[in-house]
This record gives C-alpha cells, structure tokens and sequence, in this order.
C-alpha cells in the first residue's frame, strides 16, 4: 500500500506568524504496526501448547500423593509457573486486541451496580476474604462502554488493590458524578501506597514499583497497561494519586458523553 503518513506539528509566532512542520512517520507506522501483529501472533501460538501442559500437569497433581515428594513438589511449581505463563499470553493477547481492534462496536448502556458487585467479589475471593471491600454507588448515570472490557479494567485495578495491599486493609469501588456533568470510577485503597516517582510510569508495560515482589503477587505487569488502553478506547482518562503510607486511589474519570 503506498498511502503515506505525516504528522503535522503547528507552532504559533504572534498573531499572523506560524512554522508548519510535516513528518513522514509511515516506517515508523508499519514497525509499529509489525510489532503488534507479532506479539498477537505469538501469544495466540502459545496459548495452545500452555494449554495442553497445564492439562497433563493437573492429572499428574491428581496423583500427587502416590509420588515420591521431591517429584510432587516439582509438580505444583511447574503448575504454578504454567499459570503464570497462561496469565501472562492471556494479558499480552488481550493488550494486542485492545490496541489493534480500534473500534467500539459492543458498546452498550452499562449499570455499574452490578458491574462492582461482581468485581467486588472475585476480589474477595482473590484476598481470601482478608480485605473489606464496599461499593459505594454515587451515581445514577449508565455508563456507555464494553461491559467485558470494563470489568477486566476495573478488575485489574481492584486485585492490584488486594495484591498490593496488607491483609485487613479496606478498599472502596465507588461509582460517582463529578463537577463537569461526567463521572467516575474510584477504586481507592487504605494500603501501603505508592512513591509519587513511580507514578508516571506505572501504565508502562512490565513497570513495577518493586520487581522482587511483584513476581510473587500473581500479577504480569501489564495490568495498569490494559487499564489505560480500556480507558482510552471510553476516551477516559486514569488518574493516580498516592503517597507512600496513605494508601492509593485510581480514578477513572468518563466525560457527560458517555453517559446515558
Ligand atoms: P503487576 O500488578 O502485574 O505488577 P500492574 O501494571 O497492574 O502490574 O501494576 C504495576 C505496579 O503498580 C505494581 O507492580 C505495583 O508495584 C504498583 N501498584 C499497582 N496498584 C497498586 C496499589 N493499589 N498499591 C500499591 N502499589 C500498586
């Protein structure tokens, strides 16, 4: 295809005076383009052999106790380590559609009432009933969005909530209309917090505050990363704030558009 891409920048000198400037960002647009095919691709391949391995890996954990304990530990880490991987290609694949597929063709009225409810309680299951978690519903709009794509952002963010907090902590999943006739989703937590340094960067892919641990959460990295291209594709913005000791709160703020 021989179509070019530009990017314009336009600087503004006074009142009559302006400098065009025109980039040609067309290779840059096709790797850019490689690179999500390829890790679309690759996820997808990956997704049957993990499969077909976390299967014989369940019958031989069945057997478990006939086994001598050295094997059946090995076992269950290599259980584990398939999980992980299974996470991991799931996100990446859902991170590769959520920046390919640009449209939003299964976007319908959504109440949010239920929406947390559910949420609410994958997460208590997540933290084993060690965190109090209370919906807060401030607001009566219904959300214009992707109810499947909504519940794996807000998902992400209140088992980050639970992964990232100490047991007995309290979180909050509050649904709320905000001053410019929008709203919001708040997920807000009592925990540990975060150092506004890292803040910046936490939507990045693979960016954890501390790797070490992070690694032994369950979690894969790409969780803020889904956040924002969900939030994107609702032409939403993320909002972080945190400070270390005062826990942390995740806004995700919806214009009146996109409300119904
Ligand atoms: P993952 O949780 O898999 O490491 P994420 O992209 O979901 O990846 O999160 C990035 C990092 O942000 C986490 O590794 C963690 O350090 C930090 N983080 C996210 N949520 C919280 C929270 N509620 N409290 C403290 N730290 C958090």
């Amino acid at each position: 295809d021989e179509r070019c891409i530009l990017q314009y920048q336009i600087t503004l000198y006074g009142d009559d005076e302006r400098l065009v400037m025109a980039r040609d960002i067309t290779r840059l647009h096709r790797l850019e383009q490689m690179r999500r095919d390829f890790v679309a691709n690759v996820s997808h391949e990956l997704r049957t052999p993990l499969t077909v391995l976390s299967g014989y890996l369940e019958t031989y954990g069945d057997l478990a106790e006939q086994l001598p304990p050295r094997l059946g530990k090995g076992i269950q880490q290599m259980q584990e380590q398939t999980q992980r991987m299974q996470n991991l290609v799931n996100d990446l694949l859902l991170l590769s559609r959520l920046e390919i597929d640009q449209s939003g063709k299964d976007h319908q009225p959504l109440s949010l009432g239920p929406l947390l409810q559910s949420v609410r309680e994958d997460a208590l299951a997540l933290s084993d009933q060690r965190h109090t978690i209370t919906i807060a519903l401030d607001s009566k709009a219904r959300l214009l969005g992707s109810e499947q794509e909504m519940r794996s952002a807000i998902s992400n963010l209140a088992f980050n909530a639970v992964r990232y907090t100490p047991p007995g902590s309290h979180i909050t999943l509050r649904w709320k209309d905000n001053q410019a006739g929008g709203a919001c989703i708040d997920v807000e937590d009592n925990g540990e917090g975060i150092d506004p340094v890292h803040i910046p960067r936490l939507t990045e892919r693979f960016y954890r505050v501390d790797k070490g641990r992070s690694t032994t959460t369950g979690g894969t990295g790409l969780g803020l990363a889904i956040v924002k291209h969900v939030l994107l594709r609702h032409d939403a913005q993320l909002l972080i704030e945190s400070h270390p000791g005062k826990g942390a709160l995740f806004r995700c703020t919806f214009s009146a558009s996109r409300l119904s």
